[in-house]
């Protein structure tokens, strides 16, 4: 990606709009900013924050097709995916609208012989830094509970979805919250130091790639910050022997392709037992090959574009180098002959843990597929990734579908389905797929301060 603040049309590679960054004095003076609006926005009530996330809530139901055409023009989103994004951050705003108040309310202890009381209160200025995947969500993600909780936020979004971030903040803007309360930084990455650094600021909340995080978390540890980190995963999809294969082939194709494959919690490494594998992979691949490329406006397309041609590129780079490393091209492995960022459905066998892209997270519609031989030995190799966000496992049997959940290390494991979000649901994982939680009543803990009152 260019290190320019650009909106360009990842389907034609047509670049539609350039930002200028901010100076160092203009983010100085928003930081500023923001901390005067804390110093208001700490006092004000539930209801009134309430007030402020149902309207916004209401106006992204009630102008759908225009943020989902944002995100489709600025990163490629298969327009009815788009939707669903924007629906689902109506959703998210409403929970923490409505959840807050008792999320935070006053916690007693319950002591012999103390009197105290937990209570819930803001942290300040917290800076997010967010990808472009999803561009709605994300931000909605971090900045819905954190205005609730009463602070305020500032957000760094990906360089080449400036004109969703400019969306957001007007919506913020729009929906009645005061001036500071959320604010845009169309900033390079250097700068993202600066903010960190400030005194003014109390942590920092980035959703992202392991060496982005491990940059942030760095700055955040340095300046003692708190921090929240959404990673990269690899995630497993167990097929065991006594699976409906019909339907797994169904979900995995699902899995694999959510959002062109570029999601955190994309079924990535499909584990199969040797008896079901041959049924698996020969269904995989009759489906995987029925996607239809197109223009990822048009409803008909089945898979979109990458968001980037950087990222096509660097996808067809870790492809190619696990093919020379002897590796089984079952479909795909390549690029279409066809302008935009596209990628063809690919699926990968005989991958090695040698191989370079074996650990490393393919943000693509490209699936490696391994055979074992038995439950013993897909928990195994589930296990043997540095990543540890989600999973899923299927089978007929609930118990045994419980049973090998809870021995995959992930943050997340899903039984019969592919890994989701929803508001109401702790999202995030454990190894290099980050820390701290996000969504459910646990995402609006991270940036609080669990304050002990004794009372006697
Ligand atoms: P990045 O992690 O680089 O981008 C995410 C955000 O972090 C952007 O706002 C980016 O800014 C910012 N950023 C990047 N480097 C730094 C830094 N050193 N300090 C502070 N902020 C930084 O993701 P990419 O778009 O480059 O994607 C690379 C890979 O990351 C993907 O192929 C995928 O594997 C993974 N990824 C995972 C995501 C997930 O949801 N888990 C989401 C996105 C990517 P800027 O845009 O200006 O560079």
């Amino acid at each position: 990606r260019p290190m320019t603040i650009a909106s360009i049309n990842p389907a034609t590679n047509e670049q539609i709009k350039m930002y200028p960054p901010l100076t160092k004095d203009e983010v100085s003076a928003a930081i500023e900013k923001s901390d005067d609006a804390y110093q208001t926005w700490k006092t004000t009530s539930f209801v009134e924050r309430k007030t402020i996330l149902l309207k916004l809530a209401e106006t992204l139901r009630a102008n759908v097709d225009k943020f989902a055409h944002l995100i489709t023009l600025e990163m490629g989103k298969r327009i009815s995916e788009s939707r669903y994004e924007i629906n689902y951050c109506a959703n998210i705003a409403e929970f923490y609208a409505n959840g807050a108040e008792t999320f935070l309310a006053d916690q007693p202890m319950d002591v012999d012989d103390v009197d105290a009381y937990i209570r819930h209160e803001p942290l300040g200025v917290i800076m997010g830094v967010m990808p472009w995947n999803f561009p709605f969500y994300q931000v909605i993600r971090f900045a819905a509970p954190n205005v609730m909780a009463g602070n305020t936020v500032m957000v760094k979004h990906a360089s080449n979805v400036p004109q969703c971030a400019e969306a957001i903040a007007d919506l913020f803007r729009e929906s009645g919250l005061p001036d500071g309360v959320y604010t845009n930084l169309f900033i390079p990455t250097e700068f993202v130091e600066l903010i960190v650094s400030d005194k003014r600021v109390q942590g920092v909340s980035l959703t992202g790639s392991e060496v982005a995080g491990a940059a942030v978390a760095s700055l955040a540890g340095k300046n003692l910050k708190r921090s929240v980190l959404e990673l990269g995963g690899n995630d497993p999809f167990i097929v065991l022997d006594d699976a409906d294969v019909e339907k797994a082939v169904t979900l995995a194709v699902k899995g694999r392709t959510v959002n062109a494959g570029q999601s955190c919690v994309a079924a990535k490494r499909f584990i199969v037992v040797d008896e079901v594998a041959d049924r698996f992979l020969s269904g995989f691949k009759q489906q995987m090959s029925q996607l239809e490329m197109g223009d990822p406006a048009d409803e008909q397309t089945t898979l979109a574009p990458l968001s980037s041609e950087d990222a096509a590129v660097k996808l067809q780079k870790q492809v190619q180098a696990t093919i020379d490393a002897g590796a089984t091209v079952v479909l795909g492995g390549d690029r279409p002959d066809r302008l935009g960022a596209y990628f063809n459905p690919t699926i990968l066998t005989d991958i090695t843990p040698e191989m370079p892209t074996f650990d490393q997270e393919l943000f693509g519609p490209v699936a490696s597929v391994y055979r074992v031989k038995d439950e013993a030995a897909a928990i195994e190799l589930a296990n043997r990734s540095s990543y540890g966000l989600g999973g899923s496992v299927y089978t007929q049997d609930a118990e045994r579908g419980r049973r090998v959940a809870e021995q995959v290390q992930t943050g997340m494991m899903f039984i019969n389905q592919p890994t989701r979000s929803q508001a109401e649901l702790p999202f995030g994982g454990i190894k290099n797929s980050g820390y701290g939680r996000e969504l459910s009543h646990l995402g609006i803990l991270e940036f609080i301060n669990r304050k002990l009152i004794h009372t006697g």
